[in-house]
């Protein structure tokens, strides 16, 4: 049951154990070859206040709501044993050479009986790995963490997740849209949890450097505790490791295709060796269906991380990783096949989904087509992709008209084009889609830009009652739930068209 305490739990340190760290603790911003980490204690912070808990991890890992200072990074308990994480990446297609735990420090592996849970904080101060920051993070990014990961995990979508959002009594510099304006902010400490924190980049550092001794230590590590049905033994064996990676990624990325996520930053250093969505950041929601749309500001010239493009960029990073662990293989022309596995898993699951979407029986090659119009066509005018999806499953007959409350601009929208698609859909699914499939493929509620927003907005006043309100909201959001539907079952208002942290997300947090 969870009533322990930090202290009763089981705690391990099997990463420290088992892959080589750095021999200083601490210190300053540095380079540190041939480690896959440095212990490094979290800041304490004046006056830590836990503000968001969840019930549900605090139950898995089997503890009671508590922990102001030990969340808030000012308390240690006996068995912790905390570190950062070093690790290198890709970042919008360059190699950026050791970036590791900047802003994030792992308190340690929970043994809960039935599982290991890896618990960090992220913006508990500053570590090897900082560069030029502070190693911190403020409020408003910390509750858009908080919010999104839970919400990820509830829509059915693979997810770090967060016990914990404390803030820390003191405030935090950021230059929110980069022009020269900086301006203080209230600092927050999200604790997140998963089986590890291991990325992409992680294996990276260690090729890109030639240090090929602790790819395999860190490799073998890798596969004895996360993938332990797996073994390194031959290049078939690699492989089969490698396609579990694969198709997880790409499951992965298929949801996040279904719900409308684009995750804004996926560097090769924000993908997870177990497919979970990671590091959660300038992400956003698509509102109006818009293919090109890229929530990032710093992606806007280039868009390579816009929502239309995901599927792409996961292959490219997946082929990072390949190359990563080449220096493992007899024979690396091998790897093309784990690439190939990947764009085959992706076709797969993301066909299922639009089965799913569009409550098809199964997918068969004539729906490619009936998608790919209907996509053509949801991209014309501004068309709310939640509420559309939403009202398509609860249509009666093939008429736009049931459809008008997704439509910005309806008296523009193309409706002939509409009913031609309706039609050829209503008769591809005889009169009848699977409904139950699509409510459950199309939620009703997403954590919305502009949604997150109010509850940031609301929360600086230390208001945190539209963060409990959403964060309840979004556990069910394939509910009806009609106490909620005029409030949060609606389009963008027009206040956050322009505004930042809903139309434009910084990277600044
Ligand atoms: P991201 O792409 O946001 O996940 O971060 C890229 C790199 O920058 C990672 O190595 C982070 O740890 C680091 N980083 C981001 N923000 C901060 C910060 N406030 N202080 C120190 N390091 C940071
Ligand atoms: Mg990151």
């Amino acid at each position: 049951m969870g009533n322990k305490s930090f202290a009763d739990l089981t705690w391990l340190a099997r990463f420290l154990d088992q892959t080589p760290g750095d021999e200083q603790e601490g210190g300053p911003s540095r380079q540190v070859p041939g480690v896959c980490w440095s212990r490094v204690k979290p800041t304490p912070t004046p006056n830590p206040t836990l503000r968001l808990w969840s019930e549900e991890i605090g139950e898995k890992i089997g503890i009671k709501k508590q922990g102001d200072s030990i969340l808030g990074g000012s308390e240690l308990v006996d068995g912790m044993d905390p570190y950062a994480q070093r690790y290198g990446g890709h970042q919008f297609g360059n190699w950026a050479r050791q970036l590791g735990d900047g802003r994030a420090i792992t308190l340690g592996e929970v043994d809960t009986g039935n599982e290991v849970i890896e618990l960090q904080l992220k913006g508990s101060g500053s570590t090897p790995y900082s560069r030029f920051s502070d190693g911190k993070a403020v409020l408003r990014s910390s509750i858009r963490e908080f919010l999104c990961s839970e919400a990820m995990f509830h829509l059915g979508v693979p997810t770090t997740r967060a016990l914990s959002l404390v803030t820390t009594g003191e405030d935090v510099v950021r230059d929110i849209m980069y022009d020269g304006r900086p301006a203080p902010e209230p600092g927050a400490i999200v604790c997140r949890t998963a089986p590890s924190f291991i990325r992409f980049g992680s294996f990276q550092i260690h090729t890109m450097t030639g240090d090929h001794e602790t790819l395999q230590t860190l490799a073998e590590y890798t596969v004895k505790h996360h993938f332990p049905e797996h073994n390194l033994d031959n290049d078939d064996a690699i492989i089969n490791w490698l396609n579990q990676i694969g198709e997880e990624t790409a499951l992965m990325i298929a949801h996040w295709m279904r719900v409308g996520f684009v995750h804004g930053v996926m560097n090769t250093d924000n993908m997870s060796i177990h497919g979970l969505t990671i590091d959660y950041g300038p992400y956003g929601w698509l509102e109006d269906f818009d293919p090109d749309w890229t929530p990032n500001t710093t992606d806007a010239g280039r868009k390579r991380y816009r929502y239309g493009n995901q599927p792409q960029i996961g292959a490219w990073n997946y082929a990072r990783l390949l190359e990563a662990i080449g220096p493992l293989f007899e024979d690396p022309e091998k790897l093309y096949q784990a690439l190939e596995n990947y764009y085959e898993k992706f076709e797969f699951h993301n066909n299922k989904m639009w089965s799913q979407k569009l409550g098809l029986d199964e997918f068969r090659k004539a729906d490619e087509a009936l998608v790919k119009e209907l996509i053509s066509i949801l991209g014309k005018v501004e068309t709310d992709m939640t509420i559309f999806f939403r009202l398509l499953s609860e249509i009666d007959e093939p008429n736009i008209s049931s459809l008008e409350d997704a439509f910005y601009d309806y008296e523009n929208a193309p409706k002939e084009e509409w009913n031609v698609w309706l039609n050829s859909w209503w008769e591809r699914v005889d009169r009848s889609p699977d409904r139950e499939s699509m409510k459950r493929a199309n939620p009703k509620y997403v954590l919305r830009n502009w949604m997150a927003q109010l509850a940031i907005d609301a929360a600086e006043k230390e208001d945190y009652s539209v963060c409990e309100e959403l964060f309840e909201l979004l556990k069910n959001p394939y509910d009806e739930q009609p106490e909620f539907e005029e409030k949060w079952f609606k389009k963008r208002p027009e206040w956050a068209r322009n505004r930042v942290g809903c139309s434009m997300l910084s990277c600044s947090s």
